[in-house]
């Protein structure tokens, strides 16, 4: 088989490279395995224009966001399914102080800072702020709809690429029967094991999610009290997360997870049911720095990688400048 493009990894950034890719009339290949949980499957998967608890901007966020709303918009048509729904994050100060921060940092083109001791039937002591610019993306649908789209009009293999069995033979790629002109390893975590970038500055590190029910919470809003609340659907909401940069295995801290409900429970009038606890980790480098870049002996092999927290807002971004330097 002949393609233009295979591509190594179906998370956020393998599927916004091979739609970016198909938008340019490329042929693409997709392989991923599903041996574990992808950051991307457990993911939030908003965007949001803050960093953090600092209140800061982030940086060229308009960029951004013009970027993954067109990769977003573009993918709705193909699959004809909604994605992406636009959500107001209303932000639940903790402290006084955590008020007069962001006060000071206050850009109001992004939050409405309200010092109201009630948002709906929430309690609210030290107020709250309600940011715009926020936006939901249906991951579900977006990875499994996708998945099919390429299956039926390209290819995708749903096994472990082997890099010993990569040759590369007249100015292309060989992988077992596929022929490619180029190569895009979109990879997350598994980088690690990847031998043609190896002296990269990957780093990780790990989140623990919970889904839980609420009935009576409006899901009309994504909520930040302590943690983080985003609705999924009807009642079902997503509640996280941590992040443990040293740690030697993937088990649930359910310590992490009782603390996290006992507090959302202080501030919510509604009884929480959890449903599930999951564990990923998220691909990052150090610094921090998305990595879109060519290999260095060869022009036709690319990687997009290290998109730590912010993967659903900058993978678009990273991938056209990617492709732009490949040419493609
Ligand atoms: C708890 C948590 C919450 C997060 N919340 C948000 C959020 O709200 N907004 C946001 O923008 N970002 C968020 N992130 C970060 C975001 O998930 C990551 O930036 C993003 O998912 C990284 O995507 P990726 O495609 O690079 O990697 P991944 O999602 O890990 O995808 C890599 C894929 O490649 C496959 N693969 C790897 N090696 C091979 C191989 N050899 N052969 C075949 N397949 C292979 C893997 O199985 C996987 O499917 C969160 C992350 C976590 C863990």
């Amino acid at each position: 088989m002949k393609l233009d493009i295979l591509i190594i990894g179906q998370g956020i950034a393998g599927t916004i490279t091979s739609f970016q890719l198909i938008n340019k009339g490329y042929s693409v290949g997709i392989i991923n395995n599903t041996i574990q949980t992808p950051s991307s499957k457990l993911a939030s998967a908003i965007i949001n224009p803050l960093s953090g608890k600092k209140w800061h901007q982030i940086a060229h966020f308009y960029a951004f966001l013009e970027d993954s709303i067109s990769s977003y918009k573009g993918i709705e048509k193909i699959i004809n399914q909604s994605i992406l729904q636009p959500k107001d994050h209303v932000y639940f100060f903790q402290s006084r102080e955590e008020q007069i921060i962001a006060k000071q940092q206050i850009n109001p083109a992004w939050y409405e800072i309200n010092e109201e001791k009630a948002f709906k039937n929430i309690n609210s002591p030290h107020g709250y702020a309600q940011i715009k610019q926020c936006y939901c993306i249906d991951q579900e649908v977006l990875f499994e709809k996708w998945k099919l789209y390429i299956a039926h009009h390209y290819y995708y293999d749903a096994s472990s690429f082997e890099h010993s069995a990569l040759k590369y033979e007249n100015n292309c790629w060989q992988y077992r029967d596929i022929q490619a002109r180029n190569i895009i390893f979109c990879e997350g975590i598994g980088a690690k094991q990847n031998p043609f970038f190896n002296n990269l500055p990957f780093t990780k590190n790990r989140g623990d999610v919970l889904y839980v029910n609420i009935a009576g919470l409006d899901n009309n809003y994504i909520y930040s009290f302590k943690e983080r609340l985003v609705p999924i659907q009807d009642q079902l909401f997503w509640l996280g997360s941590n992040h443990t940069w040293e740690y030697t295995d993937l088990l649930k801290n359910e310590e992490w997870a009782i603390r996290c409900l006992q507090d959302l429970q202080e501030q919510l009038p509604y009884p929480i049911q959890l449903i599930d606890h999951k564990v990923a980790e998220r691909p990052t480098s150090i610094g921090q720095q998305a990595m879109a870049m060519q290999h260095k002996d060869y022009p036709n092999m690319g990687l997009l990688n290290g998109l730590g927290t912010r993967g659903f807002l900058q993978a678009s971004t990273h991938c056209k400048d990617l492709l732009t330097k490949m040419q493609l």
